[in-house]
C-alpha cells in the first residue's frame, strides 16, 4: 500500500503578518516536487484567513492548531471549528502535547474537538505521545493507545483512513532537540498501525497516514520517514523558515510512496 508522505508545519505562536506573506510567496513557488508529497501549514488563528488566501490553488493544506467544539457561545478567547471551516481552512490539529500539558486538555476535550472538526468538514491531525517519565516507566504504548483509542472512538473506518492523520509526537522530543531514533519511532508507529488494524481493519490501517513529530529537521527527516510506518512529519521549529520547511518537503518527496 503506498501512502503519500504528509509534511506539516506547526507554526505555533510564531511569525507575523509580513513574515507570513513572504513565507507564503515562497511556498506558492515550491522548490520541491509537489506530486510526491503533501504539504501543510498551521498558522496562528489570526493569520489563518491570510494564509488560506495566499495559498489558494497551490494544493497546500492550511489548518488551525486547535478548535473549540461548540459552534458559538460564551467562550472568550476560543475559536470554533465552524469558524476555522468558514475561513476556508481544511484541517485542524487536535491533542498537541502543548494543548494537553500546558493547557490541560484531557482525552475527552481532544475527542470533542476532533468530532466537532470532522462534523464541520475539517480533516484532523490527532497528536499522541508519551512523556519521558511514561517512556522510562515502560508505559509508552499504554499512553499512546489510550490517546489513540479516545480520539478514534466511534469513527467509521473510511473516516479514519481518509480524514484522520495520526501524529506520534513523543513529548520529550518536542522542541528539545532530542529526536526519537528512527527505530524508536518505527516501533511506536508500527504499534499504532497494528492497533488501528485491530479496531478498524487491515485496509484502514494500511491507508492511515502516521506522521512523526519531535525535533524533525532537514538533516534527520530522511532517516525517520524512510521507516516503513513513518509517513511524514509534523514539524515545529524547523518549519519556521521557508528554506528549511521547503527542504523538509523536498526530502519528503516520494519516500514511502
Ligand atoms: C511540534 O510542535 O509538533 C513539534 C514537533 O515541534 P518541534 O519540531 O519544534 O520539536
Amino acid at each position: 500500500m503506498s501512502r503519500t508522505p504528509f509534511i506539516a508545519g506547526n507554526w505555533k505562536m510564531h511569525l507575523d503578518r509580513a513574515g507570513i506573506a513572504t513565507f507564503c510567496e515562497a511556498l506558492a513557488a515550491p522548490d520541491y516536487g509537489a506530486e510526491g508529497v503533501r504539504v501543510g501549514v498551521f498558522p496562528p488563528f489570526v493569520y489563518l484567513a491570510q494564509v488560506v488566501e495566499a495559498l489558494a490553488g497551490t494544493g497546500i493544506v492550511v489548518g488551525a492548531q486547535n478548535c473549540h467544539p461548540a459552534d458559538e457561545g460564551a467562550f472568550t478567547g476560543e475559536v470554533a471549528a465552524r469558524m476555522v471551516a468558514d475561513v476556508g481552512a481544511s484541517h485542524v490539529i487536535v491533542g498537541h502535547s502543548e494543548r494537553r500539558h500546558v493547557f490541560g486538555e484531557t482525552d475527552a476535550d481532544v475527542k470533542a474537538r476532533l468530532d466537532a472538526a470532522l462534523a464541520r468538514g475539517l480533516d484532523v491531525i490527532l497528536c499522541v505521545g508519551e512523556t519521558i517519565h511514561e517512556r522510562q516507566a515502560g508505559r509508552t504504548e499504554e499512553v499512546v493507545f489510550r490517546q489513540l483509542d479516545a480520539g478514534l472512538a466511534g469513527l467509521d473506518g473510511e473516516t479514519v483512513a481518509t480524514r484522520v492523520t495520526v501524529a506520534y509526537e513523543p513529548v520529550w522530543a518536542i522542541g528539545t532537540g532530542l529526536t526519537a531514533t528512527p527505530a524508536q519511532a518505527q516501533d511506536v508507529h508500527a504499534a499504532v498501525r497494528a492497533r488501528v488494524a485491530g479496531t478498524c481493519g487491515d485496509d484502514v490501517a494500511a491507508r492511515l497516514i502516521i506522521q512523526y513529530g519531535g525535533s524533525v529537521k532537514p538533516d534527520n527527516v530522511s532517516e525517520l520517514i524512510g521507516q516503513a510506518d513513518v509517513d511524514g512529519a509534523l514539524v515545529g521549529g524547523a518549519s519556521l523558515q521557508p528554506t528549511s520547511f521547503q527542504a523538509l518537503a523536498r526530502l519528503g518527496t516520494g519516500v514511502n510512496a
